[in-house]
């Protein structure tokens, strides 16, 4: 047997006693096998992080930001090797892989020039009152203590770039803990840190096992937690530490709105192009993958032919390919799930327009319409290639079927009317609302989250920047 994988504990490269495979979800191949940190090693991470935090917040601006830009141009150096791997541990086609390399890329430098710009803090009057004559408040934010970020499996490697840089950029050590299904990725960013020079315990890369993470998290030397994943688990933990700062990047069923002005035959093919490859562009298993058409009647029709022909067109099979555009879910019980979901639909009363079939981990890409109420897919986060079509009357109908849902991350409106997006941005209940687009669009530097059970907090760069730490203010008396 090979060697496991080291994972990264305070810095430096370690292993446990035990080991897990990382499987392809494709062939079924082994891709590596991680070694798994003892108890007695998570105890020493978490003491480092504790331990450093002073020193890490005292490192200098300049310092951190050239750590931060060093892994970008790291990381763009070795993008085909690193899209490589998460093809390989989570399936994803190789073209979204290396565009996930290039994404991380762009937040590490971002967060280096956010390092930079951070913290130079505002100055307040306080003559405003007597009591306030000859004083001054000056304001700077501090780390709120060592984060542990949890990271999910669709984004094996900018899903954790988006919790290790926002920390590294305002001095706040973290341990990471990336998902079983794709942590190999993210053991090659610790590769990418170890080069870096940041002080010892500054950060860890530790796979727990999920059975053990609950003693992590209810850690009180790690006052904040990041997680992103499913909202059964995120607010599990948020109810278990209620004493904690944690932010929560869950789930969605996201929509995309298909307004009566939005009907020449450019703007359709546009929008029935956008929908259909940010329906299924990582099997659909993205939280802002399109899950809901909720189009005009008046352009139904034309939409629906389109988006069907789109997704019947598209390239299905093996990730590593460079012509595919849809590869296999991250596991087959993924698409088992998946399957029986459809069948529900479609026994319940749904149309079948196209797919509706499964070979393993693989679902093929599947538009619905009609789904009954009843169905789990009408409302619950499918989280694989499943598209549905509902017909509405008007902008009250269509934003009122957006709002009909647990869920809110983000939802994309296609109008060319700037009183309806305003209206949508005033009334739909969501983190984000793009116009002229598919929900799925995401900049790294946006503030990014939810509402309802999509999560608590925003993510993107800065604003991570800021949730990792808090404001004290400093009074100046006798001026
Ligand atoms: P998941 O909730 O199963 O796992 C997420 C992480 O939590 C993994 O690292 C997992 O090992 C860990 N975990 C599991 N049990 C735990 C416990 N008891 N305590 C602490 N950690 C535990 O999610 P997943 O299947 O990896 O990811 C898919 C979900 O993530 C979807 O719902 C998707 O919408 C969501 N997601 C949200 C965003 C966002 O930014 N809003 C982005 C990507 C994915």
């Amino acid at each position: 047997m090979s060697t496991p994988t080291a994972f990264w504990l305070a810095g430096r490269k370690a292993t446990g006693e035990d080991s897990f495979d990382v499987t392809n979800s494709w062939d079924g191949r082994v891709v590596g096998t991680v070694s798994v940190p003892t108890e007695a090693q998570v105890e020493e991470a978490v003491a480092a992080a504790e331990a450093v935090q002073a020193e890490f917040a005292a490192t200098p601006a300049h310092v951190r930001s050239a750590a931060l830009d060093l892994v970008a141009r790291r990381l763009a150096e070795r993008t085909e090797e690193i899209a490589r791997l998460i093809t390989a541990e989570n399936g994803k086609p190789i073209k979204w892989a290396r565009g996930e390399v290039g994404r991380a890329v762009s937040v590490f430098r971002w967060a280096s020039e956010e390092a930079r710009r951070f913290n130079s803090g505002e100055a307040q009057r306080l003559d405003t009152d007597a009591g306030g004559v000859g004083r001054l408040a000056l304001t700077r934010r501090f780390p709120r203590g060592a984060v542990l970020g949890i990271a999910p499996f669709n984004f094996p490697l900018n899903l954790v770039a988006h919790k290790v840089a926002p920390a590294i950029a305002v001095g706040a050590p973290i341990i990471l803990k990336p998902a079983p299904a794709t942590p190999l990725s993210a053991l090659v960013l610790g590769e990418i840190l170890a080069e870096t020079g940041l002080p010892a315990g500054s950060w860890s890369v530790l796979p727990v096992p999920n059975d053990r993470m609950p003693a992590l998290v209810q850690d009180k030397r790690l006052p904040v937690i990041s997680f992103t994943g499913s909202d059964k688990v995120g607010y599990q933990i948020m109810d278990s530490v209620p004493r904690k700062h944690t932010t929560l990047e869950l789930g969605g069923n996201a929509a995309a709105v298909v307004l009566a002005d939005w009907s020449s035959e450019e703007d359709l093919e546009w929008a029935a192009t956008r929908i259909a490859t940010f329906a299924n562009y990582q099997g659909g298993q993205s939280c802002i993958s399109v899950q809901r058409v909720i189009a005009d009647a008046s352009v139904f029709d034309v939409l629906a032919e389109k988006v069907v022909a789109k997704v019947a067109a598209q390239v299905t099979g093996d990730p590593s390919d460079d012509a595919t555009d849809v590869g296999p879910l991250v596991d087959e019980n993924a698409a088992k799930r998946v399957e029986s979901w459809v069948d529900d639909a479609v026994a319940k009363g749904a149309k079948l327009l196209t797919g509706g079939t499964r070979e393993g981990a693989s679902y093929a890409p599947t538009v619905l319409t009609e789904i009954p109420a009843d169905a789990i897919l009408a409302t619950a986060e499918v989280f694989g290639p499943v598209l549905s079509l509902q017909k509405v009357d008007g902008a009250d109908e269509a934003f009122a079927a957006v709002n009909d849902s647990n869920y809110g991350l983000q939802t994309g409106v296609f109008t060319h009317d700037l009183q309806t997006a305003f209206r949508a941005h005033r009334e739909l209940e969501v983190g984000g609302v793009i116009i002229g687009d598919a929900p799925s669009y995401r900049a790294d530097q946006m503030p990014y989250g939810g509402v309802k059970d999509s999560g608590v907090g925003r993510e993107g760069v800065s604003y991570a920047m800021a949730d990792y730490t808090y404001e004290r203010v400093l009074v100046l008396t006798g001026l």
